[in-house]
């Protein structure tokens, strides 16, 4: 064989590579062997300069009925129609080493989907439309192209779910910088409802409703309580590699003045759209990891605590879903 054959070999190769990884321009997808999926959406700077930067959305009545458009003349109302724009720094480094980790651990590759593009252009984790009034939301505010990258992106999560045999789990990744040095572990309760569950205020049905873990709820014996601070949950396996987890078992030892005092991300779109509370009958659970500052920015913490929230999301899987090895 010549060189040139070798080098068209090779040409071909890296070029299935390339369409395999990419399900557009700004969508990364590794294709995964269990029904475990890291999703990375805030961790681009990627920054088209053609695309229109998003910006504060228009309110019509006093602060209600908000409408998102990046190209309207209308005026930005940032005090009733905010909108979320900095970058998760560092997560996306974070969590293809949570995705590799899990792989050494579980023998398979987790699916992977990473945003390549900045927030500030668009926001694949929040919706396109508003319920409500149905006009433009902040994720893709009415640009056609950045909405076509959204239809990607959640268009891959919903192929992955379709194609799941029984349950299986989603890892949504993003940063915070809230200034307490603990990931917040977002399964759709807020902060005063796990306050209510650790002081049994909830029945048992409550709680579940609640909860974005609903298909595992509904398999096991396990309790929400077990899930979110029992001595399986995934706060407790962080928490045993020493990092904080919120929730976790370090949350039973607070007061209740400095708990309900905290700041705390309880899960976003994605969880909600994708994860088992809101979509009948579908088997994917939703966390959503919200990494603090104090980790993402340290060089020296980074590769650490990678490890250690891939180690802990291991655990937790092997734990509760022994299903997705079989
Ligand atoms: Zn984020």
């Amino acid at each position: 064989m010549t060189w040139k054959y070798h080098l068209m070999l090779l040409w071909g190769a890296l070029h299935v590579v390339q369409a395999h990884e990419f399900d557009s321009e700004f969508v990364q997808y590794i294709p995964g062997e269990i029904n475990v999926i890291v999703s990375i959406p805030h961790g681009s700077r990627s920054s088209p300069t053609s695309w229109p930067s998003r910006r504060a959305g228009c309110s019509n009545t006093n602060g209600y009925d908000c409408f998102y458009s990046s190209t309207s003349s209308c005026v930005p109302d940032p005090n009733s129609c905010s909108y979320g724009y900095f970058t998760d720094a560092f997560t996306e480094d974070i969590g293809i080493e949570v995705a590799n980790v899990v792989k050494q651990r579980l023998g398979k590759q987790p699916h992977v989907l990473i945003l390549k593009v900045a927030r500030k252009k668009l926001d694949v984790n929040r919706p396109i439309f508003n319920s409500y009034n149905g006009k433009y939301d902040e994720g893709a505010q009415g640009f056609a192209p950045a909405q076509a990258v959204y239809d990607k992106y959640h268009g891959r999560l919903a192929q992955i779910k379709s194609q799941m045999m029984g349950r299986g789990i989603l890892l949504d990744i993003h940063g915070q910088a809230h200034k307490q040095n603990s990931t917040e572990l977002g399964y759709l309760f807020r902060l005063d409802q796990i306050e209510d569950l650790i002081n049994g205020v909830d029945n048992l049905e409550t709680q579940r409703r609640r909860c974005g873990l609903l298909s595992l709820l509904d398999e096991t014996n396990a309790s929400v309580w077990d899930m979110l601070l029992g001595p399986n949950s995934l706060g407790k396996y962080l928490e045993d590699q020493g990092f904080k987890a919120l929730p976790g078992p370090s949350t039973l030892q607070m007061s209740a003045a400095t708990l309900s005092g905290l700041n705390y991300f309880n899960g976003g779109h994605t969880v909600k759209e994708h994860g088992s509370r809101y979509s009948n009958g579908k088997q994917m659970d939703a966390v959503q990891a919200e990494i603090p500052g104090e980790i993402r920015w340290s060089s020296s913490l980074r590769p650490t605590y990678a490890q250690a929230l891939g180690n802990a999301f291991s655990d937790f899987v092997l734990h509760f879903y022994p299903n997705i090895l079989v």
